[in-house]
């Protein structure tokens, strides 16, 4: 990565992968042979793509005892991306979660998921193409730090004790029974993944960006959250945004349709409307009026329920992609967002989308953008084919129901075709 922040790329790259655990090895064979194929189709061997696999996960314990061995996260620091398949959770392995471990190592401070529709796959809205939508998850802060004691442990035992005694605490309801957690939120953490959300809106061409938040209870975490977003967006962005507090000011100054004029003109120049939505009205507002919401910017609880409320709107986490990124070092590992499924693990049988997405996804980032929209527009092709894995067959009519190889092979034909 370059001081502007952009990514040089040679023609021969070498990408780091971890197949993962579970149906790890399967959606992996499967995403890979799409991948190839698409590379060799957009670029006739100008440029390619060189597999270097890291173990990671229960591959990595039993062959050589190390959950996440250190060689690992040293080629996906020199190496800057990696993808992965899902990992398990280790029990009583020192970890609370290797993909926890991963992003905090790396400091990948968004979870980006990108949220749409494809036509013809399950969904349980009447309209799910309207929903389309960019999702930025803070990763790295919020309840998720892991400051958390048990009830009636000595740690939270102390910190009851100092809440009451140093800051006049009295609102625990039941002290000798309440176990604790931190939720931390800065200002430098909440300013960096709004700038990229920010970002991600000018380079695609979005309308708005919404900051989603619980600031009515949690006035200076979640409060402050949106307050910093919406001071950024004026101070750094003010050419190209126009804020919904621009909007209640010049309504409180001028009046109700000054306002409504000033918001207008923002439109028609193009501007990025800013505002702010309540997390639980935006859940409703998610399934009554997706049109409403583009680009979501969120803290890290808020994001991990959005997240999967808005994959599930589209068709589930078979086909829901992710990328965890730092955008000032360029380190990004881009995932399936799917667990391990261990009681499908060698039957050959789930969607390998998840994971084929999350690889268009890294195209697109190291700018092969060929080769992003042949994987896309392979399984667009599929899914209107209904040629599909068994989680969308059991809900489609007259669906062809394919293995997850059988899917990989299908799609890795297709590109080659076209
Ligand atoms: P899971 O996502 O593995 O499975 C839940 C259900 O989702 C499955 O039973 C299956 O019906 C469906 N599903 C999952 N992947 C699918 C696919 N590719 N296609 C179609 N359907 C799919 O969640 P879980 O059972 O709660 O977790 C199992 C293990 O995975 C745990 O060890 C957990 O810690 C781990 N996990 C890892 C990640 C990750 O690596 N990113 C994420 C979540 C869970």
């Amino acid at each position: 990565m370059n001081e502007q922040g952009e990514l040089t790329v040679p023609d021969k790259l070498i990408i780091p992968f971890i197949e993962g655990d579970g149906i790890g090895p399967e959606i992996w064979s499967a995403a890979k042979a799409v991948f190839d194929a698409a590379v060799e189709k957009a670029y006739g061997g100008e440029k390619e793509v060189e597999w270097q696999e890291l173990l990671a996960g229960e591959k990595a314990f039993t062959s050589i005892g190390s959950w996440l061995p250190q060689e690992t996260l040293e080629t996906i620091k020199s190496h800057l991306i990696a993808i992965k398949g899902p990992l398990t959770t280790p029990i009583g392995g020192g970890f609370r979660s290797l993909n926890v471990t991963l992003r905090q190592e790396l400091d990948l401070y968004v979870c980006y998921r990108p949220v749409r529709y494809f036509e013809g796959v399950p969904s349980p809205l009447k309209r799910p193409e309207l929903t389309d939508m960019l999702i930025f998850r803070e990763n790295t802060e919020d309840i998720y730090a892991g400051i958390e004691f048990p009830a009636e442990s000595v740690e939270a035992k102390k910190l009851i004790t100092f809440l009451k005694q140093e800051l006049g605490t009295e609102k625990i309801r039941f002290p000798k029974t309440s176990a604790i957690g931190i939720k931390p939120v800065s200002k430098e953490g909440s300013v960096r993944m709004v700038r990229s959300a920010i970002q991600e809106a000018i380079k695609k061409n979005r309308k708005s960006v919404t900051l989603v938040h619980k600031g009515n209870i949690m006035k200076f975490t979640e409060g402050g959250f949106k307050q910093w977003g919406y001071e950024l967006a004026e101070n750094e962005f003010s050419d190209v945004t126009f804020s919904w507090n621009q909007y209640l000011t010049i309504k409180k100054e001028q009046g109700y349709e000054q306002a409504e004029k000033a918001l207008s003109k923002a439109k028609v120049e193009g501007k990025i409307i800013i505002k702010d939505r309540i997390a639980d009205i935006f859940l409703q507002d998610i399934l009554l009026h997706p049109e409403e919401y583009d680009v979501i910017a969120t803290l890290n609880l808020n994001g991990d329920y959005i997240s999967d409320a808005l994959a599930a709107q589209v068709g589930g986490i078979g086909i829901a992609p992710g990328a965890n990124i730092n955008f000032q070092t360029g380190h990004a590992i881009f995932e399936a967002t799917h667990g391990t499924a261990p009681e499908f693990a060698g039957l050959d049988q789930l969607n390998p989308s998840s994971l084929l997405l999350s690889g268009a996804l890294m195209f697109e980032y190291i700018g092969w953008l060929e080769v992003r929209d042949l994987i896309v527009q392979s399984i667009e092709a599929a899914i209107k084919n209904k040629t599909v894995t068994i989680d969308f067959a059991d809900q489609m009519t007259n669906a062809h129901c394919l293995k997850c190889s059988e899917f990989g092979d299908l799609l890795a034909k297709w590109v080659k075709e076209q």
